[in-house]
Parts: structure tokens; sequence; C-alpha cells
């Protein structure tokens, strides 16, 4: 399909495109400020629809057999792939990253629908050795209800996959709120999904600006037995304590202060290549970008000298042109907050070695701050930028501590080539995922997500559908 065909301005909810009301509002290309297109503003109303519909498709998607969802759901990771370039284009368009990545992020979020549709057959329950003579011991697994998944405009696509996938082969339903920035993958992927044959209902997106309002009333609904989410520990925070009311079952995948350790042992052009690829991933902006470079004294000014030198060949500008490395920031509020750091940083005594400057109104020079230390402000919070800050540490012991020194807890890196360390610093780390050697770990066989302030849950592997499936213990008596 061109892309043109698989631009949509409504919600979807129950097969059908809908929308509520007069009220719309626009899609922004971040790279030059063009409307790519009007969407009409659902907000809750649209919402109680399309929970409505979810519920309703349960009662039957949750009886089909797993081999049957697989079927539908291999469809649907098919004609992902059919219409990768055109998918690959709507997203650069609306959140700038370079198409290159748009690409590779469309055959990685359809990795997961693959994986999920052979997981779903896999659910297996227990038969338990019993304790009296009379009686029988089975477990069984069946899926939770209807899901609501609200998702963020980083990995607009692969983060709905990331969700969708195990919970429709689990025998769920799901509503998608995708965020009021980027929602134009998701309907994109809720078209192929009724073309891939899912029943109307069991597959809804609803759009609108009111994300608060949204998101309260899925958290509230008593029809919704999930919620989802991706995005900031805040809102991940206001997401939980609005469920409890209904005491939902959770996963967060929420946001991360990721160290990346390089000791002196490491091999440092790897280490450097590491950086690179967890650094600038869509532009700095991905909850595992490394966001504090912590550099063994002995090698820290080899290290960032090198560093400096592959980062200058860095090429920023509009995600659609050829060989571009970092897009535009998503929006005017990122880069005032990263300037905010930047300034922050500057005033504590870190040093710019390269960058710093904003290109036009939403582009962000790679920047290499030297001299980073704890009281500045991007040690505790998400950059969530192209700004790297390096920190010294002359111990195995203060590198770690360094690390952990965080509320967050999703991703870690560290390169170094003794196996002894690499166990210890690994073991030690307090992270939900830790790269030896390795800046890119997301894969949809390993299980994503974090500990502490970063989240609850995992995304991916055999544990991704776990999330996903109610236990049920059955005790046959009087045998
Ligand atoms: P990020 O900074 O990564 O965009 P946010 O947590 O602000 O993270 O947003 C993630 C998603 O949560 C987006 O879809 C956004 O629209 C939505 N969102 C923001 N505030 C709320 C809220 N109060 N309740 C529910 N969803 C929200």
């Amino acid at each position: 399909m061109k892309t043109s065909d698989l631009i949509f301005d409504r919600s979807f909810v129950e097969g059908e495109w809908k929308a509520q009301g007069e009220a719309k509002f626009e899609i922004i290309n971040p790279a030059n400020g063009e409307i790519i297109k009007t969407v009409n503003d659902g907000g809750i109303a649209i919402t109680d629809k399309a929970v409505d519909a979810a519920f309703l498709a349960f009662q039957s998607w949750k009886k089909t057999t797993a081999k049957y969802r697989a079927k539908i759901l291999e469809k649907w990771h098919d004609l992902i792939l059919d219409n990768k370039d055109a998918l690959a284009e709507i997203m650069t368009l609306e959140c700038g990253k370079p198409l290159k990545e748009s690409k590779g992020e469309v055959s990685y979020g359809a990795a997961f629908v693959k994986w999920f549709a052979e997981e779903g057959k896999r659910t297996y329950g227990d038969i338990i050795p019993t304790h009296s003579e009379d009686r029988r011991l089975i477990v069984i697994k069946q899926a939770v209800g209807v899901v609501g998944a609200i998702t963020p405009w980083n990995f607009p696509l692969a983060m709905i996959t990331r969700k969708v996938a195990p919970a429709l082969a689990a025998g769920c339903t799901v509503v998608i709120r995708p965020t009021e920035e980027s929602p134009l993958t998701a309907l994109a992927i809720a078209y192929l999904t009724k073309i891939a044959g899912f029943p109307p209902g069991v597959i809804n997106v609803v759009i609108g600006k009111d994300a608060a309002g949204m998101g309260k009333f899925l958290c509230e609904s008593e029809k919704v037995k999930k919620i989802s989410f991706t995005g900031s520990t805040r809102v991940g925070q206001i997401l939980m304590s609005q469920s409890s009311s209904t005491l939902k079952k959770l996963s967060l995948e929420l946001g991360g202060n990721a160290p990346f350790i390089v000791f002196d042992d490491a091999d440092i052009d790897k280490a450097i290549d590491g950086v690179i690829v967890s650094k600038f991933r869509n532009s700095g902006q991905t909850c595992v970008c490394a966001n504090r470079i912590l550099i063994h004294e002995k090698i820290y000014d080899q290290f960032s000298k090198k560093l400096v030198k592959v980062i200058s060949k860095l090429k920023v500008g509009n995600g659609m042109d050829k060989d571009v490395n970092i897009g535009p920031m998503i929006n005017i509020n990122a880069i005032k907050k990263i300037k905010g750091f930047l300034e922050d940083s500057i005033s504590k005594g870190g040093k710019i070695l390269i960058g710093g400057k904003i290109i036009g109104k939403y582009f962000f020079e790679p920047t290499v701050i030297s001299n980073a230390s704890l009281e500045m402000n991007f040690s505790k919070e998400e950059i969530f930028g192209p700004i790297v800050p390096l920190y010294k540490f002359s111990s195995d012991k203060q590198a770690v501590s360094m690390a952990n020194d965080t509320n967050y807890g999703l991703a870690s890196y560290f390169y170094s080539q003794n196996v002894s360390r690499c166990w210890r610093v690994a073991e030690e780390l307090e992270y939900g995922m830790v790269g030896i050697n390795e800046g890119l770990i997301s894969t949809e066989v390993a299980p994503f997500g974090g500990i502490k302030f970063s989240g609850i849950g995992r995304e991916g592997s055999k544990y991704g559908i776990e999330d996903y499936l109610d236990v049920k213990y059955m005790c046959f008596g009087n045998i």
C-alpha cells in the first residue's frame, strides 16, 4: 500500500473508523512544523465505546484456540512487513526518527507479533501431585480480559506490538490509546489488523488529546482488567493509584537513567560503538539510552578524545534525508528540557567538548560534556536527548556505587574484558537489564523491563505473555 493509503484521521472501534463529535487536532511533523493530518478528537466518549466493544469481543475471542489466534497474528505480522516502507515513512513523519531507524522499528515491532503468535500456544498449566488420595489438583492459565494499552511517541509501532501481541495471543482484547503526538502509526497498523481478519472489537485504537481523562477512564472502568503502560514514571504512578479502585493488573515500563561503565580493561573502540548505538538511538529519546558514561580515570582522556572524533561525524537533519543519524527532538518542550540540562551542567563545572547548540527550532547537536558530577541534574534524571555526560571513577566499587545511585533501574551497560569482573559487576548492578560489552540489547526473545522506579512487569520473551494471564487452580474432589 502507498503511504497515503495508510493515513487515517479517526479512532478505530469495533472494526470501523469512528469519529466522535466535531473536535479535532493536528499531528505535526517535528522536522519542519508542517501539519501531516488533522484528526478527530474522540476523547473519553470514544474510549467508553471502545471499552464496550472490547468487552463484548472478549466473550468470544477468549474461547478461540491459540492456534486460531496465531494464524491471524501471523497474517498481521506479514502485513506489517509487507508495508514496511509506508509504515516507516509515517513514523518518521510524525516522530522524526531517521527513516533507517523507522524501518528497523517496523521489523523489531513485527517480530513481537510473530514471537507471541507462537508463544500463545505454549501457555501451559500444571498438574500438581496431590496432597490427598481423593483429590486431583490442576492449574490452567486464562486471559485476564480487556487490556488498556497506553503508549508513548518514541516507538509508535513497537510499543504497541510489545503489549498487544501477547495480549491477543493470550486471548485478551485491547483498547489502545496512543499518544496524541504520534497516533498515525497506531491507526495504520490497526487498519492492517482488519485486513488480517481480527474480529471487530478485538483491537480498538482511540484517538484524543485528553490523555489524563482517557487514561483515568481506562483505569477506573470495571470492564478493563489490566493496564499496560509505557511512559514516564510520573504518569505510571498516576495510573497505578487510579487503578487501585478496581485493583487492576499493571505492567509499567517507565523511565530509566542508564549508566554506561567503561573499565580500564575495556576494548575502547567497541565501547565507543556501544555508546553511539545506545546513546543516539532515536536521537537520544529512548528509555534505555545511555544517560551517564562512567569512565575509568586511566582511560578517561583517551576515551573522550576518540568519542568526540566519532560524534563529530554524526549528521543532524530531517529523518527523511539519507544518511541522517540524528533527527529532530519531538517538540519544543523537549528542546527546552535538554537546554536546561546543558545550562545546569555548565553552571556546575561541566565543559562542552563538542556540540551544545540548537539548530533551527527542533534540532539539538550531539553534545559531549566532560567533568560531569553527581550534583548535575542529568545525574538524577533521564536526559531524553543527544547529550553525553562523561564521569570519572577510580575503582570498581566506586563505579558500581555511582551506577546504582539513582531511583531508576531499567537498562545498564558496561565494557570490560575480565570475565570475573563481568560476572561480579553484572550481579551488583541494580537494573532489570544489563548489556555486557553490548550497547543494543532489545529483542523480542528477551525480557525487557525494569526494577525500582522503572516499573513492573516484562515485555517480550516467554515472560512477556504471563502478564496477560491469570492462574486458575482447580481442585477435583471425591474421586
Ligand atoms: P513521555 O515523556 O515518554 O511522552 P509520558 O508519560 O508523558 O511520557 O507519556 C506517555 C503516554 O502517556 C502518552 O501517550 C501520553 O499521552 C500519556 N499520558 C500523559 N499523561 C497521562 C495521564 N495523566 N494519564 C494517562 N496517560 C497519560
